[in-house]
């Protein structure tokens, strides 16, 4: 059997008598009754709009999603800190300032490109810190590159006129003229002979 509950008095009605219901037990909401039903009519169109709203969330997260990725790959560059160390006759060899910086101690300009208004190798003091600052992280900056900014021998073989006859990273041994990929924290040791 087919009933239905009226909208006004909750009673189950048959379906074919709830016309007849309303316009009997209810005649002064009948009017309204039917503005109700056309509302309910309606909802199809309530439904579609539902399904508008979320093809503009699905939207909005694959724009969200699509924008961390991005986040997530933005090269950031790098700045790491190794420090250069010299010795000659065994005593501390100064590592000039401002290489990489003062146009007299800034040679090789290939690696510009990579720096924020000074070559990406650079130093700031005496300490030997080399500065690697650059605004990209997928280049592997090597000492040879720093060597050739300063305007020394770019295959490691002297600086300032004094052969290099031991190189060490990280207390390990290389071969003199070998080039060393710069990272931060590395402690690399060279010593000249007079
Ligand atoms: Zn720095
Ligand atoms: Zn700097």
């Amino acid at each position: 059997m087919d009933t239905e509950k009226c909208l006004v008095c909750g009673t189950s009605v048959k379906k074919e008598n709830l016309k007849g219901h309303l316009e009997r037990v209810h005649p002064k909401r009948a009017g309204s009754i039917s503005e109700r039903q056309l509302v309910v009519k309606s909802v199809p169109v309530f439904r579609s709009h539902k399904k508008r709203n979320f093809a503009i969330l699905g939207l909005l997260a694959l724009v969200v999603i699509g924008v961390s990725v991005a986040a997530a790959s933005y090269d950031r560059g790098i700045h790491w800190h190794p420090n250069l160390s010299v010795t000659l006759n065994g005593s501390p060899y100064t590592v000039p300032k401002d290489i990489g910086i003062d146009p007299s101690l800034w040679k090789d300009h290939s690696l510009d490109q990579y720096g924020e208004g000074m070559a990406p190798l650079h130093t700031h003091d005496t300490s030997g810190t080399i500065h690697v600052e650059a605004r990209t992280s997928h280049y592997d900056f090597t000492l040879h590159e720093f060597l050739a900014i300063w305007g020394e021998p770019s295959d490691g073989s002297a600086i300032d006129g004094h052969r290099v006859t031991s190189l060490t990273v990280d207390g390990v041994q290389q071969a003199t003229t070998g080039d060393v990929v710069l990272k931060d924290g590395q402690k690399i040791i060279m010593t000249l002979s007079p």
